[in-house]
């Protein structure tokens, strides 16, 4: 009888300290760092070193129950600077053409995929193959069959898929989800998205079909899409969707400038939203029920994220949206705790599948019906 022996090999070094997770608290995460703590810790590497990547490693930092192990990157300068400022180890540094050798790798449980969207689909699939759990940034990949994909291999590996969505540990965000699911809005009627800014050098890979996959629609307007299924409550079963593009110098062939799409949900509730890289302030989602409203602007930015409802003003407190998701998602893979809006691969896919059918309503200029 070997499976003793195996449950043993499978895991983590981390996930040995098992007996000490009644340590491990929602309440604690983003409180000063606790040295009484002792319990495991999520040992992760980013691989990206770009702005989003460092956003993400800074804000670990004050993480309680994950921490930083280790780096990919194509660029040795970037690697170095990273090490001494994070005490990252020699070991535990790899680059774009060896990074499968983490699998031989103690030191670290995950890696956080935090590059050009078009890559996240052979990186996550080798993160998976190396036996590591995988977090990736959204949009997940370019097309919900890359993205079914990605789920099947990290179910074939045994490891967790979780996406970067960071909204889905935000307090204010969260109160307004509580609200809904206890009937204070009554019957939701009504969601508006608007998600947008003006983007800027035109050479960057954001605008770049190959490692985009698209446009804003990609980038900023999967923020609404999210959004109106973790507001109204529901998976929309249809869209209609038209696209503005007023600077095809820019926005060349498959590049999204300005979308407007409409979603229908099963209760009746319907869903009117805006995605474009051609405009300001765009950052705002607005709920409406038969008893009363929700507002947030800003809505998915960085924060201090700003909202009321009928009831009056949203007074949660912020805090850095990085870390709390860092430590939230720390407890989804050690502990198996479950977020109120899921973050895994499924999740993930569900929003590809709707950028994927708005696309085709905006070819067809008809409505697509969906099945999430
Ligand atoms: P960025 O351009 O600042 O960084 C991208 C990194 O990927 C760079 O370090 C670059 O060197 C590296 N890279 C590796 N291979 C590359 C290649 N072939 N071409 C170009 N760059 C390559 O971009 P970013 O803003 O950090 O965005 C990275 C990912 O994070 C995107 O998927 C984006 O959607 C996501 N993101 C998420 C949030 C959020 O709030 N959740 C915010 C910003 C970005």
């Amino acid at each position: 009888m070997n499976s003793r022996r195996d449950f043993l090999q499978k895991i983590t070094a981390s996930a040995l300290a098992l007996p000490l997770l009644s340590s491990f608290k929602s309440e604690n995460i983003g409180q000063p760092y606790d040295r009484a703590y002792e319990g495991p810790v999520l040992r992760v590497a980013i691989m990206g070193l770009g702005g989003y990547g460092t956003r993400v490693a800074e804000a670990m930092q004050t993480c309680k129950y994950a921490k930083l192990t280790g780096v990919i990157s194509g660029t040795p300068s970037k690697i170095k600077d990273w090490q001494s400022k994070y005490g990252i180890p020699e070991k535990n540094c790899y680059n774009y053409e060896n990074f499968d050798n983490i699998k031989n790798n103690p030191d670290i449980d995950a890696v956080y995929v935090i590059t050009p969207n078009a890559l996240h689909h052979s990186q996550v699939i080798r993160v998976a193959k190396a036996g590591k759990h995988a977090i990736c940034e959204k949009p997940m990949s370019v097309n919900a069959r890359e993205a079914q994909e990605m789920v099947d291999a990290c179910k074939k590996a045994n490891v967790k898929l979780l996406i970067g969505y960071r909204m889905h540990f935000e307090p204010k965000t969260l109160e307004i989800i509580r609200m809904r699911k206890s009937g204070e809005f009554g019957k939701i009627l009504f969601f508006q998205g608007l998600s947008g800014f003006t983007i800027g050098d035109p050479n960057q890979w954001r605008l770049n079909k190959q490692l985009a996959g698209g446009g804003a629609m990609m980038d900023i307007g999967i923020y609404s899409i999210n959004g109106s299924r973790y507001m109204v409550g529901e998976d929309p079963i249809w869209v209609t969707a038209q696209e503005t593009k007023n600077n095809p110098q820019k926005f060349k062939e498959g590049v999204d400038e300005t979308i407007q799409f409409q979603l229908g949900f099963p209760g009746g509730a319907v869903a009117s939203c805006l995605s474009t890289y051609s405009m300001n302030s765009l950052d705002r989602f607005f709920l409406d029920g038969e008893k009363g409203y929700a507002e947030l602007q800003p809505s998915t930015g960085y924060g201090p994220i700003k909202g009321r409802t009928h009831l009056g003003e949203l007074t949660q407190p912020h805090t850095t949206h990085q870390t709390i998701q860092m430590d939230e998602m720390a407890g989804i893979i050690l502990q198996g705790k479950q977020p109120v809006v899921p973050v895994d691969g499924e999740e993930g896919l569900k929003d590809m599948k709707i950028v994927d059918a708005i696309y085709q309503a905006v070819a067809s200029g008809k409505k697509v019906d969906l099945k999430l």
